[in-house]
């Protein structure tokens, strides 16, 4: 393996230099905290997103899905607590003015030692609160526009829509509710490639109960194994529970459990958070609202205000340890070692020469025939640059799975050549049966 440091410096070059991930406005000259998704990145996002909805909604009974609005009526984050206090303590350098965290030792500690070296004395301001929400202006007349804020979590957007969703489908407690989509925050300090930034996606389940400590208890416990295993199954290494202490809950938690990762930039990191919510949302948006948000328990003959535990992941965050766990180098190889499921590309089909019209009609045909259908979405690359090494190479970087050659014996016996990405080992097999090859260790 390679050291840390120059670990991270080459996963954000490989990311930008294959078209995973690339600085967003970039050409005129970025626009600190937000990020590009290319061709190769979007594929992978995409992928983690329906592994997610996969394992979240469709594989289960109790789980249905939505997608809310990004905008939202300003006392949604009145009721939320948002407004209040969706802040961070903000310390200013006396010296250069720059703002950090105060709540980030670390970064405060490297900033005075940078003024030290240069013979400055540091000195602090007392922290100050700063509010993450990011404010829009929405309306047509200037001078009369509202003001509004971009949703700094997916969360509100479902339980704003508990009843909807009760009346409207044969929900029973206890259910949940999924959601993916954008988040946006005024981070102080955006920064470690995707990971802090300010616009950002997020994926959610609200899973609604009785108000039971019991019954909370257990389902918290069931939905932290639930969430590392989903990790653990797409191939994640690394990976660790964290349970906060009852003096850093956020302001709507009964108890909360981040599950971390052990990053190249300053150790465990925070990849996703698990959260007993208690009645806060629901209690607040009645009591804010004026909605009965309460529920009938047929079985019970009992009118309640469900609690809530809830699973909060970061798609970006996912996706750059995924990409972070998957970097290895071999030799002068880089490897992605990626899950199948993950990787952007299910495999890469090769004409052996691409001089030959009868080896480039065949495995034109080969391609075509393995290309996605409505049912079956994998995405497969074409390649007839260069000599087989260096596109091996290639779709070795960028994470693909199989590379299959069509060369000489398939056009005699139709069978092709299929190179493993992670043992480089090869095997023939019939082209009529490459699809069922391919499906049965997709599935894995
Ligand atoms: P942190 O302490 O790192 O700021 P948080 O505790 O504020 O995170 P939550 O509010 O619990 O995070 O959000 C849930 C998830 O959303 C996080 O686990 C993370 O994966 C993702 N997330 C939060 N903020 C960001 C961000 N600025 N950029 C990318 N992802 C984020």
């Amino acid at each position: 393996m390679t050291d840390s440091k120059s670990q991270m410096e080459k996963v954000v070059s490989l990311a930008k230099r294959r078209g995973f991930i690339f600085p967003g406005s970039e050409i005129y000259g970025g626009l600190a905290g937000t990020w590009d998704y290319g061709p190769l990145g979007v594929e992978m996002k995409n992928n983690i997103k329906r592994e997610w909805w996969r394992a979240m909604v469709y594989e289960r009974d109790d789980v249905v899905g939505m997608d809310a609005a990004i905008l939202m009526n300003p006392k949604v984050w009145e009721a939320s607590g948002h407004t209040e206090a969706f802040s961070d303590p903000l310390v200013e350098c006396k010296t250069c003015h720059e703002r950090l965290r105060a709540d980030h030792p670390k970064e405060i500690e490297t900033h005075a030692a940078a003024h030290t070296k240069k013979n400055e004395s540091v000195s602090w301001t007392e922290p100050r609160q700063f509010n993450l929400l990011v404010e829009a202006k929405l309306g047509a007349v200037e001078g009369q526009k509202d003001s509004v804020y971009l949703r700094g979590e997916i969360t509100q957007g479902v339980h704003v829509n508990f009843k909807n969703v009760l009346d409207s489908s044969r929900v029973k407690i206890p259910f949940g509710v999924a959601q993916i989509g954008k988040a946006f925050r005024n981070e102080i300090t955006p920064g470690n490639f995707i990971f802090r930034s300010r616009e950002f996606e997020q994926m959610e389940l609200q899973y609604y109960l009785k108000p039971d400590e019991k019954v909370a208890a257990e389902s918290f416990a069931y939905w932290k194994n639930e969430r590392m295993e989903w990790y653990r199954k797409l191939g994640l290494k690394n990976a660790r529970f964290r349970d906060h202490a009852a003096g850093e809950l956020a302001h709507y938690a009964k108890a909360a459990c981040d599950i971390e990762y052990d990053a190249p930039f300053g150790g465990w990191k925070e990849m996703e958070g698990i959260h007993h919510r208690g009645d806060w949302d629901l209690s607040r948006h009645a009591k804010f609202s004026g909605a009965d948000l309460t529920y009938f328990d047929e079985e019970t003959k009992t009118r309640y205000t469900p609690w809530v535990i809830e699973t909060s992941g970061g798609v970006d965050r996912a996706l750059l340890f995924f990409l972070i766990d998957a970097y290895h180098e071999e030799g002068d190889r880089t490897i992605l070692k990626l899950h199948p499921r993950l990787a952007p590309y299910k495999a890469a089909v090769f004409p052996l020469l691409a001089n030959k019209p009868q080896l480039v009609e065949k495995a034109r045909q080969i391609y075509k025939n393995l290309q996605p259908t409505t049912y079956n979405l994998q995405p497969i690359a074409w390649d007839d640059r260069g000599n087989i090494g260096k596109r091996y190479y290639a779709q070795d970087e960028i994470g693909t799975p199989f590379c299959i050659t069509i060369d000489f014996q398939t056009l005699e016996d139709d069978t092709v050549t299929v190179r493993d990405r992670d043992t480089a080992r090869q095997e023939r097999v019939a082209s009529k049966d490459l699809s069922l090859f391919l499906q049965e260790r997709l599935v894995r």
